[in-house]
């Protein structure tokens, strides 16, 4: 990157040379007029060249950045190729309604553009919408100039009306251009910092250049080869090496994110404020102007036009919303009712559906159907001595252990079963479409899921060993009368069979049912039932 910026700063150097001795050196005239535009015509080249090279180099963003600085070149290639027809092939000067000018005009939108994509930023959040921004800002900006200028070249020609339209839009894209980049420049940080410096002050050469070569245009003074014209391709050389500058720069990391969001809703700002600007000065033209009627009628369809246009954008883009929006109320949704540690179900999960079971198996009752699968189990696990893996181990390691015991109890369930995380070691299993005289398997499947082989966590793999209680209960409490008992209940009844599973020793499930405690004791390898 350095033997490159060493040799297009070289070049580019040479020929701004090459620009002053000539305007120095050679008289004006038709010698003076080639070499001047020759030289003019190879910076625009090698400006091209500089932001395409960067554009091949480099991906995503950042390579629509540089391809819309190097259309921009492009363009401008363009322009001073026809001024160059123009005075060296025709030996005319360039008309003053001149067709060529739009293309001076068009060079500006992609170098605008490719400013407003902010490709110094990592994260843009949203950013396959705000793209949509940009057609609407470019649209807009287009009309600016179908709306002030055109009708002067083409409807209605008129060399008074049409010079000032042009300079004025030429002149607030200058402006505009010289604003975004001083934005640009504050915001950004190291490299990109730099580049923006030297991308803003070729600018601002560029655009006092133009000015004052414009002015000298009206007195007169300006002739191809003059110093106008060297205060010119100097501006062009600087961003040729502004080019070199930011070649190979990446997006920076920002701290935070929200300052891109900030950008992304200053543009759509800027660009509804464009669209709505639209209707307003077409009033104007129809109301207040002092144009032609031909004039007006050709603004009139061009507004038409381009609020069509940009209405088919907007339409896009709030449908791109919508859509955005419910994905993120769906990923919020399931956020809300899940546990972050262990992505198991969380208690708002559980208070949200426990209804509709509770209803489920109350209906399933009350119609007299299929006896073997119709309760609701509820089983309260939690960790026994959990305290002393912490302390032992650390909090890390505690919250790995969490995590494979949510896994363990997960794949002891059913499909059909619900796992909430209940309180800090404490899980939840609702066993549903299913039979209190079986509640027991299950309860030991749970106990052996924990305590059969040890868990493995923390950077050393320390194999830890543990053991859960668990307390169940079936819901209805009688099957007799399945409104005797609440689900609250029947859920605090299975806590109270937990806290006897602690007292019974631990590594043991204790059942609550109406005929009796089941007692599941894996060490002694035996299930009682006790009347309670
Ligand atoms: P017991 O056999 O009586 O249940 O003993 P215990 O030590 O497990 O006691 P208890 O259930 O009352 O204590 C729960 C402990 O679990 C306290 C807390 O340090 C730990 N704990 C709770 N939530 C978390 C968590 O998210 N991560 C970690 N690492 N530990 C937790
Ligand atoms: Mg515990
Ligand atoms: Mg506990």
């Amino acid at each position: 990157m350095q033997r490159n910026l060493k040799f297009w700063g070289t070049i580019v150097a040479v020929l701004s040379l090459l620009q002053a001795a000539v305007a120095f050196l050679v008289p004006k005239g038709s010698a003076l007029t080639l070499s001047s535009e020759a030289i003019d015509v190879a910076l625009h080249v090698a400006a091209t060249l500089a932001f395409l090279h960067n554009a091949r180099t480099s991906s995503g963003r950042i390579s629509i950045f540089w391809y819309l600085q190097a259309s921009c070149w492009g363009t401008l290639t363009v322009t001073s190729s026809l001024w160059m027809y123009y005075g060296v092939v025709l030996h005319q000067e360039v008309p003053s309604v001149f067709v060529g000018d739009i293309f001076l005009f068009l060079a500006g939108v992609p170098m605008l553009a490719g400013l407003l994509l902010r490709p110094d930023r990592r994260s843009i959040s949203d950013a396959p919408l705000r793209f949509l921004d940009l057609p609407l800002l470019v649209l807009w900006w287009l009309f600016l100039y179908f709306f002030f200028v055109t009708p002067w070249q083409y409807v209605v020609p008129d060399e008074v009306r049409y010079g000032p339209s042009y300079n004025t839009l030429l002149l607030a894209e200058d402006l505009v251009s010289i604003g975004l980049l001083l934005l640009l420049w504050r915001d950004s940080f190291g490299k990109w910092k730099r580049f923006y410096c030297n991308l803003l002050a070729a600018e601002m050469l560029s655009a006092g250049s133009a000015y004052l070569a414009n002015r000298a245009i009206d007195a007169n003074l300006y002739f191809p080869g003059s110093w106008y014209d060297v205060l010119i391709d100097i501006s062009i050389a600087w961003f040729v090496l502004s080019a070199f500058l930011g070649s190979g720069l990446l997006p920076e990391a920002s701290a935070e994110d929200h300052p891109d969001e900030k950008a992304g809703r200053w543009m759509t700002r800027v660009a509804m404020i464009a669209v709505l600007s639209i209707p307003p000065l077409t009033a104007w033209s129809l109301l207040g102007g002092s144009a032609p009627p031909a004039v007006t009628k050709f603004r009139v369809l061009v507004a038409l036009g381009m609020i069509t246009l940009m209405g088919c954008l907007i339409f896009l883009k709030q449908h791109g919303l919508a859509e955005e929006l419910a994905k993120t109320n769906h990923i919020l949704h399931e956020a809300s009712l899940t546990d972050p540690l262990t992505g198991c179900r969380n208690r708002r999960y559980f208070d949200s559906t426990i209804e509709a079971d509770v209803s489920h198996v109350q209906r399933c009752f009350a119609d007299g159907r299929d006896e073997s699968r119709r309760d609701l189990i509820f089983y309260l696990i939690d960790a026994d001595h959990f305290k002393d893996i912490n302390d032992r181990y650390g909090h890390e390691v505690g919250d790995k252990v969490l995590v494979e015991m949510s896994r363990r109890i997960s794949s002891a369930i059913r499909l059909s079963d619900i796992l909430v995380r209940w309180g800090g070691e404490e899980f939840l299993v609702i066993s549903r479409y299913t039979d209190r005289n079986e509640g027991e398997i299950l309860a030991n499947r749970l106990l052996a899921a924990i305590a059969n082989r040890p868990f493995v966590a923390g950077a050393r793999e320390n194999q830890v060993n543990l053991t859960c209680s668990v307390g169940w209960a079936a819901f209805p409490w009688l099957a007799g009368n399945p409104d005797a008992l609440s689900y609250a209940e029947v859920l605090a009844l299975a806590d109270r069979a937990l806290y006897d599973a602690k007292q019974a020793g631990r590594n043991c499930a204790i059942g609550m049912r109406a005929s009796g405690k089941c007692i599941t004791n894996p060490t002694a390898g035996q299930v009682s039932a006790v009347p309670s």
